[in-house]
């Protein structure tokens, strides 16, 4: 069997890392053909040896950088469309991945994509650029992993809603008060998953969950008014199908990032032998479900409303969550302070046109510039 090539873009996070052991696992079906990291250069060099890669990049490196590696900005495009690379899991952080996505898609790879961020600032963009070069996105995410696999090839017609799960995060249970206030060290603190820093904080003010309906509007061609959220502390249902007979199809599975990156790489196909604890239903009981408490999480209904909008709100919406993000991961504003600074970057730049790339990011940097003014502190 010919073995896929391999890029991993963000090899040092925390899904790039959880991408080395997958591919470590499968060396007859996978050969790692390049990665990349923003800047932490001793990881990325402790990855490149574990897979022995021929190509490895660095955008702005911590230190002197080992003969033979690229480094500057445009690492990200040059690894997404090297030939050799059949598979580009895009894990980078941000709107710094969304160029890398495109240009992966225009060369006809396949796109396993952890980057939901491509799709929020640019879903359009995104899949028109698939269908342009006939490459294909594969979520990773493992709400989307389920209902790809929910779905399974059905038509369109046959979808009645999709049903996103969200654990609720660290403040589920906390009242609007108390959360206005959350510290940082709360808000790292996810139930379920162990992620990086930024999407932490995304899952805790569920600015990630209007990411993900975003994510799969765009993925599943599914429209927003049938595409709900609801609240699973347990982490262990991924996501579910309604379908027109009414019956519903849940995909679920122990939270591991593993088992959606490794069925990303594989779909249709699957692999054994994951290396994952097996699941045990009586061990994962009792399965919950509630609603969403929209007054207290803000920043969902801010996101979606955002998609709804269309143009450049989705990319204002996710510049501004950045921003906003980055500054209460450095102290300088409250957990509450979150949702206001998206908030405000809507009312200002909702409006903005947002028909192409060169669009969306003049209204990306807009949305920077006026959180970090919106917070002067
Ligand atoms: P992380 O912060 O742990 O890792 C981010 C990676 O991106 C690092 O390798 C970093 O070097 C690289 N990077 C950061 N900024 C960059 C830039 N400007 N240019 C180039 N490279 C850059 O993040 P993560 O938790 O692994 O998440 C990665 C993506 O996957 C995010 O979009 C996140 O929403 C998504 N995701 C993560 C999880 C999870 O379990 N961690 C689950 C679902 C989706
Ligand atoms: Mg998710």
């Amino acid at each position: 069997m010919t073995r896929a090539g391999v890029a991993i873009l963000g090899a040092t996070g925390s899904i790039g890392r959880s991408a080395v052991r997958v591919l470590k696992r499968h060396p007859e079906r996978f050969a790692a053909r390049a990665l990349t990291a923003h800047s932490a250069l001793d990881d990325l060099a402790k990855c490149a040896a574990a897979l022995d890669v021929p190509w490895v990049g660095i955008v702005e490196p911590s230190g002197e950088v080992p003969a033979g590696w690229c480094q500057g900005p445009s690492v990200l495009t040059t690894a997404a469309t090297l030939p050799g690379v059949d598979i580009v899991l895009n894990a980078v952080v941000g709107a710094a991945g969304l160029d890398a996505t495109l240009a992966a898609l225009g060369a006809g790879k396949r796109v396993a994509l952890a980057n939901k961020e491509s799709l929020v600032v640019a879903g359009q963009l995104v899949m028109d650029a698939a269908r342009a070069g006939q490459g294909s996105v594969v979520p990773v995410d493992s709400e989307h992993s389920a209902i790809l696999q929910c779905l399974a090839g059905r038509p369109g017609t046959e979808v009645r809603r999709l049903i996103l799960t969200a654990s609720g995060g660290p403040f589920r249970t906390w009242d609007a008060e108390r959360l206005r206030a959350a510290t940082l060290a709360d808000a790292l603190q996810h139930p379920t998953w162990q992620m990086g820093r930024k999407i932490t904080v995304d899952s805790a003010t569920l600015a990630n969950k209007a990411m993900e309906v975003i994510e799969a509007h765009f993925l599943f061609g599914v429209p927003y008014e049938n595409i709900e959220v609801v609240v699973h502390p347990q982490s262990i249902v991924h996501s579910m199908v309604e379908f027109v007979d009414g019956s519903v199809l849940a995909q679920l599975g122990v939270p591991s990032m593993e088992l959606p990156i490794l069925y990303a790489l594989t779909h249709p196909d699957r692999l054994d032998d994951t290396g994952v604890p097996r699941f045990d239903p009586v061990g994962a009981s009792p399965l919950t479900f509630e609603p969403v408490r929209h007054d207290a999480f803000p920043a969902l209904q801010l996101g979606v409303g955002a998609g709804r909008r269309g143009g450049a709100a989705p990319a204002v919406f996710n510049a501004a969550n950045e921003q906003a993000v980055a500054l209460f991961l450095d102290g300088r504003i409250q957990f509450g302070g979150i949702p206001l600074a998206i908030s405000a970057a809507l009312d200002a730049l909702g409006g903005m046109p947002g028909s192409t790339r060169d669009q969306l990011m003049a209204a990306d940097a807009a949305a920077r510039d006026l959180v970090r003014e919106h917070c002067r502190c």
